[in-house]
Formats: structure tokens, C-alpha cells, sequence
């Protein structure tokens, strides 16, 4: 049978699920409304459960040569003393590898994925669903039905408000950074140094870059600030070890604020949610596209056992992907209230336990999706 499928937006999550269904045998139209010559700025911290969703789409090799592996994972206190340090290698071995990488690698890896076919300058203006099928109104005022609408069009996501799926994300209290540095401090290891409701992370990412990132837990209402380089200083000018130097080097940085989506549902009738629509968080254990990767690999496989029945088909995928999604975002939980516990108490508790802690975070992870 060929299924009529549309998925909305080509972000890490678009594009995985469209190479998701064409290794599954269908051909998905994608759109994205932003045009092709936006890429994505920052890096990215890929742990080896996404490496594994990747190699299932069949797209590991492409991969390899991008950016640089992650062995060890150091968390530091503020003045860049070790608290404790997990092994990324044994603790995903056998699962992948994990790597930091440049977003825009990881984008062109994935559109080869689905052969270059996206949609660009279109977006998806309204859905309604009728007889079990969508009729999609695009930005160009052209109307398509399609057996299936698969949304990937991230924590702001239209598809889900349209087909009343939930609402607007909440907002975690986050407020966060990222660089990318060229030169700079030699640092082979992903770094975090943890503050006061404040982390530093440095990790390696290919070609002598760093890709920092940095949060801040910030009181409801507080605006993001005016100067990101200049409140990035404020904020880690007193830290130690590698933070100094890394802060010379700093010439550009992007400011965000973090959401959560948590909904009932992610499926009524032919639309699904996947990727960040469905259940975005906040990134503290970066498993954002290793959790989109994997929606991509189940989808492709619900879709081929009961392709002629696409609700039963959308009910298998919230049931192998809601309770792995809903730990991922207990465990963001804990780990970000551990993080904002007052240094004095936490450091102590970290030096003694936090191995155990952090890791047991990935534990579940580390098993089959
Ligand atoms: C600061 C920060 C750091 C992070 N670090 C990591 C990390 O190290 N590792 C990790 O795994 N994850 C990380 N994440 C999370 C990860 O980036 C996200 O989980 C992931 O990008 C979500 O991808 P997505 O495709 O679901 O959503 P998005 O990236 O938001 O993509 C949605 C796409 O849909 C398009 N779109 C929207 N509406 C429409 C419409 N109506 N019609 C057509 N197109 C539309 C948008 O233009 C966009 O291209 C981080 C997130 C943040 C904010």
C-alpha cells in the first residue's frame, strides 16, 4: 500500500523520521518553513544511544568522520577542582560511540538521508482531519491530503496545537549559552564545571573548535539579558580550571530559553507528534536527537508491521516511545535540581556519590529503545 505521508519540519527530528520511513519503504513529502540556506549554528553532544539510532538508519558511516569522540565525561566544582568523572566509553560500550560534533555536520548527514528532498519556504498553516485523513493547508494557499502527518516542528509545534494535541511548551527556568570557539584552552575531555544554579560545559568538537554551553537557572520573569557576552562573563569570571582561557577566546554567543512539552497524547487520528513536539526538555543530558533518532527507527517499524492501519500503527509507537521519553525527562528533573542544590552541600555529596548518581542517570538508556 502507499501511504500519502507529510512530515512538517526538517529539523533533526524531521529528517530522521523521513529517513525513519524510507528505510521503512515510503516516500514522505517533508517541509520546512525556513529556506535551505539556514544552517544551524552551535554544536552538538551526541551520547551513544543516539550513535545506535543512527547506525539503524543507516547512517553511522557518514558520521565517523565528523567532530571528535567523547571518552570521558569530568564534572568539576567552580574553582575547577574534580568532583567525579563518568566513563562515556564503558558506559555505552557496545551501544556507540559518543561524540561532539558542529549542528550543521549533523544536518548535512541527515538531508542525505532522505536524499536532499525537502520542501523549502513552506510551512504548514492548518490541519483538519476528517474520515481519518488530514487535509493540510501549505503557505503557498495549496491544499493536500495526506494518510498521515507526522509532526516534527519542534517545542513550538503548530501540528500540535491544530490538532489540539496540547498547548503552548512550558518554560524550565533555564536560561542557556552556546559558543563555538576557535583555538583556545587544548581540552580533550566533555568538562563541566558546576556553580551556583549555573554550569559550564566545554567539550571538544573536530578541527580545534570548543563548543561551549552554559545555563543559568534564573527567577520567573527575569528577561534573557540584553549583553549574552557580557552577563557569560559575569556569570563564570570567578571559575577556575579551563574557564578563564575559554573565555578570552569566546567572540560570539547565542542566548536561548529551554521548554518542556509534556502531553496526554501524541497521536489523534493520522497525526503524530515526534522530536521536540511531543516531549522536548531541557538538554542537561543532551538526549534531544537521540531521542528524535529513535522515534525515527520505532516509526519506520510500526509503520511496516501495520501499515493498513495507521491508528494501530500511531498507538504501538506512543507505547514503546512515551515511558523511555517520560524517564528521560525524570531524569533531566533530577539531575538539574542535584545541579541547583547549594555548592557547600552538593560538592561533598557529588565527590562521594556522584559516579553512581549521574550514571545511573543513562542506565535505562543504555538498554533497547
Ligand atoms: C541550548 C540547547 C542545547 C542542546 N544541546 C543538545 C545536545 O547537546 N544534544 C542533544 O541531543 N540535544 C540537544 N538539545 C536538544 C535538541 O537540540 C533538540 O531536541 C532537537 O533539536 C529537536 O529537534 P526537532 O527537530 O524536534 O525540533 P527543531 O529543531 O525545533 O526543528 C523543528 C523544525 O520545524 C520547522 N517548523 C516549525 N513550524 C513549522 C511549520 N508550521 N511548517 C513547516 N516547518 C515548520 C522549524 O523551522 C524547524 O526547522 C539542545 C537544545 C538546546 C535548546
Amino acid at each position: 500500500m502507499t501511504l500519502r505521508i507529510l512530515v512538517v519540519g526538517a529539523g533533526i527530528s524531521g529528517l530522521a523520521a523521513a529517513r525513519g520511513l524510507r528505510v521503512a519503504g515510503f516516500r514522505p513529502d517533508v517541509v520546512e518553513e525556513l529556506p535551505a540556506s539556514m544552517l544551524p549554528g552551535a554544536g552538538i553532544h551526541l551520547p551513544g544511544n543516539a550513535t545506535r539510532a543512527l547506525r539503524q538508519l543507516g547512517l553511522d558511516a557518514p558520521l565517523r568522520p565528523l567532530g571528535d569522540l567523547i571518552f570521558r565525561q569530568l564534572f568539576l566544582d567552580s574553582t575547577g577542582e574534580p568532583l567525579f568523572e563518568l566513563d562515556a566509553a564503558a558506559l555505552w560500550a557496545g551501544v556507540g560511540e559518543s561524540r561532539a560534533l558542529s549542528r550543521a555536520d549533523l544536518q548535512q548527514v541527515l538531508l542525505t538521508g532522505v536524499g536532499g528532498e525537502v520542501r523549502y519556504d513552506t510551512a504548514v498553516r492548518d490541519l483538519e482531519i476528517s474520515d481519518g485523513v488530514a487535509k493540510v493547508e501549505f503557505s503557498d494557499g495549496r491544499m493536500q491530503e495526506y494518510d498521515l502527518v507526522v509532526g516534527a516542528d519542534g517545542r513550538r509545534s503548530t501540528i500540535r496545537t491544530k490538532s489540539e494535541l496540547g498547548g503552548p511548551a512550558v518554560p524550565t527556568g533555564q536560561i542557556v549559552y552556546r559558543s563555538v570557539v576557535n583555538g583556545g584552552p587544548r581540552i580533550s575531555d566533555w568538562t563541566s564545571l558546576l556553580g551556583r544554579r549555573s554550569s559550564f560545559t566545554v567539550m571538544p568538537m573536530g578541527s580545534r573548535r570548543l563548543y561551549c554551553y552554559a545555563d543559568e537557572t534564573v527567577d520567573e520573569g527575569q528577561p534573557n539579558p540584553a549583553d549574552p557576552e557580557k552577563r557569560l562573563r559575569e556569570l563564570f569570571g570567578d571559575f577556575g580550571g579551563p574557564v578563564p582561557a575559554i573565555l578570552d577566546a569566546i567572540e560570539k554567543v547565542q542566548v536561548a530559553r529551554t521548554d518542556e512539552v509534556m502531553l496526554e497524547r501524541w497521536s489523534t487520528g493520522p497525526v503524530l507528534l515526534v522530536g521536540d513536539a511531543a516531549h522536548a526538555t531541557a538538554p542537561t543530558l543532551a538526549q534531544g536527537a537521540a531521542m528524535a533518532f529513535e522515534d525515527a527507527v520505532v516509526l519506520g517499524e510500526v509503520l511496516r508491521a501495520t501499515p493498513d492501519d495507521i491508528p494501530a500503527a500511531l498507538a504501538a509507537f506512543e507505547a514503546r516511545r512515551k515511558p523511555r521519553c517520560e524517564h528521560v525527562r525524570a531524569q533531566t528533573h533530577e539531575r538539574d535540581n542535584a545541579r541547583d542544590v547549594a555548592p557547600a552541600l552538593r560538592d561533598p555529596m557529588l565527590r562521594r556519590r556522584g559516579r553512581e548518581m549521574f550514571g545511573d542517570q543513562f542506565r535505562e538508556l543504555v538498554g533497547p529503545m
